[in-house]
């Protein structure tokens, strides 16, 4: 038992008075390239990190469930008969949610025992790493487990999924759950939003001598307002004026027709879209063909686009990805769904720390606050760890 989880046993023990049956975990996620695109049925490529949430939990003989996380003392109890959609909760709806949305997917509400949870994670949160998806991810593969469900990984991302739309309210894709669930270590997830359909990507990053660097702004986004449901609007009417169903079916190619149809703005959001499935398909055919050396070209790319076209940077991603270009690394773009949050860099093993000093140097000297500097390896996606 590793000291976490011993530790995470005994607060368990503490609160609730007996013993947890078993304690799960889910990686939070970085998305390699591929922003935006997931909710326009296009490509995606995240891969799942060394930073999971992990979750104690133990059936009660009632139908009952009670909650708590390392983020707060406080245990907030319900029961199964109050899951769904409206229930006022504040992070105890990502748990009850993802127990609502098995309801869905195969489980039998009427009948299965009630539970009690304790979490703690270090993903931080709201740095665009998903700790969202990690809690959602933990806890299907837990419930999963103790309820005898047996349901694959591709339900438990519906699940997660449903979870975080229907009862947290935030309009997200299935990128964070399915990088989390069906995560690999020293790959990346290539998902195709339309089919579904996964497939492990090798990465290669440590035997390239190459570092990820997570450069977490610690500006908040918040997803369940403004500017995401704001992006996502835009990319329908883009998808409806042109006569698609989804942005999925417009290529590089169809682009100039599309200019003459949208307007300006409509026109940049579509652009983003469409050029950075592209970008996806070309990150993954690079790596194959030459290796993570030669996919920071794309990462930069796709950077541009999400900054002057998506319009969801905001000026500390951009001095992240700029000054870490400008000090070494191949590659930096920011990841996640923006307005705030981390951007990554892919930089060679040596010259990290000169990329870390430069940014902290360059965030001092703008006067923003100091961001948050580290490295992050792809790993494993949820498991049953004890
Ligand atoms: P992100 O997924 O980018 O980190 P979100 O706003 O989507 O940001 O999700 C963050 C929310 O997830 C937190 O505000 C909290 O409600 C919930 N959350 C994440 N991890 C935990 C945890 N260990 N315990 C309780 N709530 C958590
Ligand atoms: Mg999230």
């Amino acid at each position: 038992m590793t000291d976490r989880s011993a530790a995470l046993r005994a607060r368990f023990t503490e609160l609730f008075g007996h013993a947890p049956q078993g304690v799960w975990s889910a990686p939070g996620r970085v998305n390699l390239i591929g922003e935006h695109t997931d909710y326009n049925d296009g490509f995606v490529f995240p891969f799942a990190i060394d930073r999971r949430t992990v979750g104690a939990l133990a059936l009660r003989e009632d139908r009952r469930i009670r909650l708590a996380s390392s983020f707060t003392d406080h245990i907030v109890e319900t029961s199964i008969a109050d899951l769904g959609p409206g229930a006022e909760h504040g992070w105890q709806n990502y748990p009850l949610g993802v127990a609502w949305a098995l309801g869905l997917l195969g489980a039998d509400l009427d009948a299965v025992p009630g539970f009690d949870l304790f979490l703690d994670s270090d993903v931080p949160v709201g740095a665009g790493l998903s700790s969202s998806a990690a809690i959602e991810s933990a806890v299907a593969v837990a419930l999963n487990d103790v309820w005898r469900l047996d349901l694959d990984r591709k339900t438990l991302v519906k699940a997660g999924h449903l979870a975080e739309n229907e009862v947290v309210g935030a309009p997200t894709g299935i990128l964070d759950q399915s990088a989390s669930l069906l995560g690999q270590a020293d790959a990346g997830i290539f998902i195709d939003c339309r089919s579904l359909e996964t497939d492990v990507i090798p990465l290669g990053f440590d035997e390239a001598g190459l570092e990820v660097l997570v450069m977490d702004t610690k500006v908040h986004h918040e997803h369940a307002t403004g500017g995401y449901a704001a992006r996502r609007a835009s990319c329908e009417a883009g998808a409806k004026a042109l006569g698609v169903e989804s942005l999925r079916e417009v290529s590089v190619a169809d682009l100039p027709k599309a200019r003459d149809v949208l307007d300006g703005e409509t026109f940049r959001r579509v652009r983003h879209v469409v050029t950075e499935n592209q970008r996806v398909l070309d990150t993954v055919r690079t790596l194959r063909e030459q290796g993570p050396r030669a996919i920071g070209d794309l990462m930069d790319a796709s950077h541009r686009s999400l900054r002057d076209d998506f319009e969801v940077s905001v000026p500390q991603l951009d001095l992240a990805v700029e000054i870490s270009q400008n000090y070494g690394a191949i590659g930096a773009r920011m990841t996640g769904g923006g307005f705030g949050g981390s951007a990554i860099a892919l930089v060679p093993h040596e010259l990290v720390s000169q990329v870390e000093a430069a940014v902290d140097a360059a965030f001092a000297e703008h006067g923003y606050a100091q961001p948050d500097l580290f490295g992050v390896v792809p790993s494993a996606g949820a498991s049953r760890d004890e």
